[in-house]
């Protein structure tokens, strides 16, 4: 199903809902750090990850274009994506945006 993204790039995806397209979420993320923990904790904090970093994204677009998004914003994005420990999304995964925001700016 072709969707147009946040972003206004379209993109193939069987969300209901508006999203953002995969290229810019790359741009935003950027890489994604290798999990470290029991294999359980990894798979489980992976989800975790994937679908904050998404809400995150997506809150953050919701302020501007991507070439324009919040410099800060972006930065604490990219370091969340940069955090090593399963445990650190296992702890957070009923935290907001904003008190991802928080938390990221203190990693
Ligand atoms: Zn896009």
């Amino acid at each position: 199903m072709k969707k147009l993204g946040r972003c206004n790039h379209e993109y193939e995806g069987n969300h209901t809902y508006t999203a953002i397209c995969p290229e810019c979420e790359v741009k935003i993320y950027g890489e994604f750090a290798n999990l470290e923990g029991t294999e359980k904790q990894v798979n489980w904090a992976q989800d975790i990850r994937q679908e904050k970093l998404k809400e995150l994204a997506t809150s953050l677009l919701a302020r501007g274009k991507a070439e324009d998004m919040d410099e800060k914003g972006l930065a604490v994005t990219r370091k969340l994506a940069q955090i090593k420990e399963a445990k650190f999304w296992i702890d957070n995964r009923v935290a907001g945006v904003n008190e991802l925001l928080k938390v990221g700016m203190k990693a």
